[in-house]
């Protein structure tokens, strides 16, 4: 394939040189709301005797990856192919849902608890955790690309505060499209369980999507401005690496911290940041629970305090550009830590509201 390559381009061929273009477009396309739709460069370089096409893709998290491409249709496809299970930078990391619902597991009632293990998969072994992630596993395929704007909320530029009306829809201003509208469409859809609803909901899903959205509304930047996409824009470096700001909060200050404090191990990490705040602290845990006006979800609150503290905390001293390193580091994880262990105090005691007998009437915003 390549020597047919080499021919047309020795011939000068319009084909020669449409083909690069062409390639470049074509993976451009293929990766555009895939798990790699960040930047996509294609250096081609050109020899009287051989022609190669370069890409360099670059990541959400700064990571690089060099490839090269003969004019073999195949060598396209298997690449394309690829890109597709290359792990993405999409919300809190896996590490951080992993322990937003592991805190809400120890939390739940024996009846939400019951209800929980019925509705999850045989494969998951009774383990709402290790599930936790799924949503994002599933978001670019494009049957479920529809679910995307879910994962967060998009506010005013430098307003620093939230309102349902107001910011809750999508970018085609779709109501109802963001974090909050669906922890209170798959709430809503939870409360169906059990009942012989006439709504053909599926309910594993439902208890997947609350579960990983009540660990999105918690991370400041999924609350974050229009204008940079909650920091994905803000082009940072994390100690050495480049990186955005995003990501940072998503997944690089949880890492720093597995690596820094808890000999990388999560379920250290998990036990000592639930013990301070769950059983040291003296916080009272009861507020983080309350819903007001007797709801059963309560989203908008949460979204409230995750915009007030990206202002106050994930956008300041991170302009476009920062290096962030110790400083950053050690004054924003302890929020992070607590914003972890909210999540699984809130989703909790959702999930003990949803199943508990007789149900509490629902109410949406
Ligand atoms: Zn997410």
């Amino acid at each position: 394939m390549r020597n047919r390559g080499r021919i047309s381009f020795r011939r000068k061929s319009r084909r020669a040189h449409l083909m690069p273009a062409l390639v470049g477009l074509e993976v451009l396309l293929a990766s555009k709301g895939s798990k790699l739709s960040m930047l996509t460069y294609w250096v081609f370089h050109c020899s009287s005797r051989f022609l190669w096409w370069w890409g360099v893709l670059v990541f959400d998290s700064g990571a690089l990856v060099l490839f090269h491409a003969s004019g073999s249709l195949m060598v396209k496809w298997i690449l394309m192919i690829l890109l597709q299970f290359l792990p993405g930078a999409v919300s809190w990391g896996k590490e951080g849902h992993y322990a937003t619902c592991k805190i809400a597991e120890g939390l739940l009632s024996e009846e939400a608890s019951a209800a929980v293990k019925e509705l999850l998969p045989d494969y998951a072994g009774g383990d709402l955790a290790s599930l936790c992630s799924w949503p994002d596993e599933i978001r670019h395929n494009h049957i479920w690309r529809w679910t995307s704007p879910l994962h967060y909320i998009d506010t005013p530029d430098f307003k620093c505060n939230y309102g349902y009306c107001r910011d809750c829809h999508d970018l085609a201003a779709h109501k109802d499209m963001c974090v909050a509208g669906a922890i209170y469409n798959y709430t809503s859809q939870l409360t169906a369980h059990g009942l012989s609803n006439l709504e053909n909901y599926n309910l594993t899903e439902a208890l997947l999507f609350l579960s990983h959205f009540m660990g999105d509304i918690h991370q400041p930047l999924h609350v974050g401005f229009t204008g940079d996409a909650g920091g994905n824009t803000i082009i940072v470096r994390w100690f050495r690496r480049k990186s955005n700001l995003h990501h940072v909060w998503d997944n690089l200050i949880i890492e720093s911290a597995l690596k820094k404090f808890y000999s990388s191990d999560l379920a250290t990490m998990i036990e000592i940041i639930r013990t301070k705040y769950l059983v040291d602290s003296t916080a009272d845990i009861s507020l983080w629970e309350n819903c007001t006006s007797n709801q059963t979800a309560c989203p908008n609150p949460y979204a409230s305090e995750s915009i007030s503290f990206a202002c106050k905390y994930a956008y300041r001293n991170a302009t476009p550009g920062s290096s962030l390193g110790d400083e950053f580091f050690l004054s924003r994880l302890p929020l992070v830590e607590k914003r972890l262990v909210q999540g699984g105090v809130r989703l909790a005691a959702t999930l003990n509201r949803i199943f508990l007998r007789p149900h509490p009437s629902i109410s949406v915003a």
